[in-house]
Formats: C-alpha cells, sequence, structure tokens
C-alpha cells in the first residue's frame, strides 16, 4: 500500500458510498492508520491510496500510541460549517507543500463507523480543518484548490515540479499511464460491470 503523489488521477476521483463493512475493510484501515502514522500524517483518504472509496480516517494527534483518538469516517457528510479560519495545511499526497487555506472554524460531520452505526460529531479547529481537507479528497478537490488565487500562484512553481515528476515515472513505465488508472478506478468502484 502506497501514497499516491499529485497529479495521480485517483486525487481527482469522486469517490463512491461504502455498500459493505466487512473484514477486509477493517484490515484495509488498520494498514492506512500504521501508514498514516509513518508518514508523520493526521488524516487520510481512500482516494490517496488510488481506492474510489468514500471514507477517510483520522487521528489529530498523530501519534499511534493515542489510539483512543483514531477515528474512522465511512460516507462521511458535513452538515454544519461554522465561523472562518485561515491556517496552513499541506497533505501526504503533495510532500513538502503547505499553503495557508481558509476553512470553516467549526464544523458538524455525520458519518458511520466500523460497526455500521451512524454518528454525528462537533468538530473545532485542528480537527475541524482536518474533516473539510480530508472530506474534500473524497469529492477529487486538493487544498491548493481552496486557496486564495495569489496564494495558489506562488505554489504553481512546485505543483509543474510534481507534475514533470509523474509523467517521467509514467514514461518510464514506473507509473501506469492516467487512462489505465482510471481503469482500475473504475474496476474497484462498487457495482463496477468488468469490461473487455
Ligand atoms: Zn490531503
Amino acid at each position: 500500500m502506497q501514497i499516491v503523489s499529485y497529479p495521480h488521477p485517483a486525487l481527482r476521483w469522486k469517490s463512491k458510498p461504502i455498500k459493505r463493512i466487512d473484514a477486509d475493510l477493517k484490515q484495509l484501515i488498520r494498514s492506512m492508520f500504521d501508514l498514516m502514522y509513518v508518514t508523520n500524517g493526521i488524516g487520510l483518504a481512500a482516494n490517496q491510496l488510488a481506492l474510489p472509496h468514500r471514507f477517510f480516517i483520522m487521528n489529530a494527534t498523530g501519534s499511534a500510541a493515542e489510539s483512543a483518538a483514531e477515528l474512522v469516517f465511512l460516507n462521511p457528510e458535513i452538515v454544519r460549517r461554522k465561523g472562518s479560519a485561515e491556517s496552513e495545511e499541506g497533505c501526504l499526497s503533495l510532500p513538502g507543500l503547505y499553503g495557508q487555506v481558509r476553512r470553516a472554524e467549526r464544523v458538524v460531520i455525520n458519518a458511520f463507523d466500523l460497526e455500521g452505526q451512524e454518528f454525528e460529531l462537533e468538530l473545532n479547529d485542528l480537527e475541524a480543518r482536518v474533516v473539510q481537507h480530508e472530506n474534500d479528497h473524497l469529492d477529487g478537490v486538493l487544498f491548493f484548490d481552496r486557496m486564495t488565487e495569489t496564494a495558489r500562484r506562488e505554489l504553481e512553481p512546485r505543483l509543474a515540479d510534481f507534475e514533470v515528476q509523474f509523467r517521467r515515472q509514467q514514461a518510464s513505465g514506473a507509473i501506469p499511464s492516467d487512462e489505465d488508472l482510471q481503469r482500475a478506478l473504475q474496476s474497484l468502484e462498487p457495482d463496477s460491470v468488468p469490461t473487455a
């Protein structure tokens, strides 16, 4: 399991709802937490593993020892947003890139946990920011899409570097073509019909 980098097409994919909670999903989520900790992340969305599924995980402490702070959000929906705050964000799919993003200061999020129980959480500050960032991933939205035009323009040379790097890996065959990656995403969607 590997975190994909920008501009992998999975990062622009609109994820499909989870229909079944099974042992495979639980195992996958356990592995995602482990991967998130070794990469020093505090949130990780399924898209970032090239999976077209509507869920993300979070541990705002970033510490594996604080497992009580682990949260899994299956089929999440942000039902309320309040206030506004600007702060710096980064993303495991754009390592080393940071920028100021304005987001709601407080959110209410509705989701299902791994037991299939629906829950609603009111979150503030960092946790509110993380769930907005991760929820955006599920819609194929990246944090720099939310930045001001001026701030984004400053990041553009770095984004171009990511692009060059990615295309180079595709040219060398280390990463499949966009078409093949998109086909792979489609085949992982629930109810996907295999095509010849
Ligand atoms: Zn991210």
